[in-house]
């Protein structure tokens, strides 16, 4: 679709006699590809472990059996590949033209703008309709190989870019990552009324930076106060699947790209109940 074929949209479909909006935006996989489900993660803003939280679903739902993909869609700041240890290759592509993902070492399926660029530390310097682009790229032009799960890392807020992907790419469910020192319950409404205007359900909140927890004695330590987040899943309806502690094992396995062998016991359970909460098919 033409980028500007919306301008001057109101989104109020009864008033207008344009037929954009009947239109499906959303992009086709290539012929080759299979991807079953498509599970988007946002934040309300960067810093808050999107992508740790991206990496570490993925990774559990690999262990699980399920064959798994990450989409790393925040294009201009790639952290995937690094904290799956790939951030030094580069994606091949086929005689057709058709971008082929890295494959992790536990065989997660991976595409991300830091395989594609010459240096890691390159930045993006790119417009909205130009990111927005990409990832619709990453999507149709990549030849993703029988994937159950395809873990989408959005790009954080609610802008142009995480717009388009909502529209473009079939999204089955969110996933919404926050931190205890934002204003929780500002971020998770603003996610339920994007998703109830997308019509794509919450799958469930994910409270990072939660806790440390004390070395000597176990203890909890809250070090932004007591926590708000299950009195707020619960007020939405929404179920709350982990609470992630700060750990510097967990920091350390991402810088050395060893994310997959995080002992991610506290995201037990999880599987069960995000395939639970999906419901569509495509
Ligand atoms: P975002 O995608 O929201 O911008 P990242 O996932 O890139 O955030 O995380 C930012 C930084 O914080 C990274 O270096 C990451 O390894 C670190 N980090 C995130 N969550 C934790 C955690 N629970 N414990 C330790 N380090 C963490």
């Amino acid at each position: 679709m033409a980028e500007n074929e919306n301008s001057g949209c109101t989104h109020n479909c009864s008033t207008c006699g344009s037929s954009c909006a009947k239109k499906d935006l959303r992009e086709s996989l290539h012929e080759g590809s299979c991807v079953r489900k498509v599970i988007a993660v946002v934040s309300g803003k960067g810093g808050v472990g999107k992508s740790l939280v991206t990496s570490l679903l993925a990774a559990r739902m690999n262990k699980e059996g399920k064959r798994t993909a990450i989409l790393d869609a925040d294009i201009t700041g790639p952290s995937i590949p690094t904290s799956f240890g790939i951030s030094g290759e580069r994606v091949m592509g086929d005689e057709t033209g058709l971008m082929l993902p890295v494959e992790t070492k536990s065989g997660i399926q991976i595409m991300s703008m830091n395989l594609l660029l010459k240096d890691g530390s390159d930045p993006v310097l790119w417009r909205g309709p130009v990111i927005a682009g990409t990832v619709k790229q990453f999507w149709s032009n990549v030849a993703w190989k029988d994937v159950d799960f395809m873990f989408v890392d959005m790009p954080p807020g609610t802008g142009d870019v995480p717009l388009t992907v909502f529209q473009s790419l079939p999204i089955d469910g969110i996933v919404i990552v926050s931190s205890p020192q934002q204003l929780v319950s500002v971020i998770v409404e603003k996610a339920v009324k994007m998703a109830e205007l997308m019509k794509i359900p919450i799958l469930g909140l994910v409270e990072n930076m939660s806790f440390v927890r004390c070395p000597d004695c176990g203890k909890e330590i809250h070090l932004y106060g007591k926590s708000t987040i299950e009195k707020i899943a619960l007020d939405y309806g929404i179920p709350l699947l982990a609470r992630i502690p700060i750990d510097p094992d967990i920091s350390r396995a991402v810088d050395e790209g060893k994310v997959e062998e995080v002992d991610s016991e506290f995201l037990a359970g999880v599987f069960d109940t995000i395939a639970a909460r999906i419901s569509r098919t495509h």
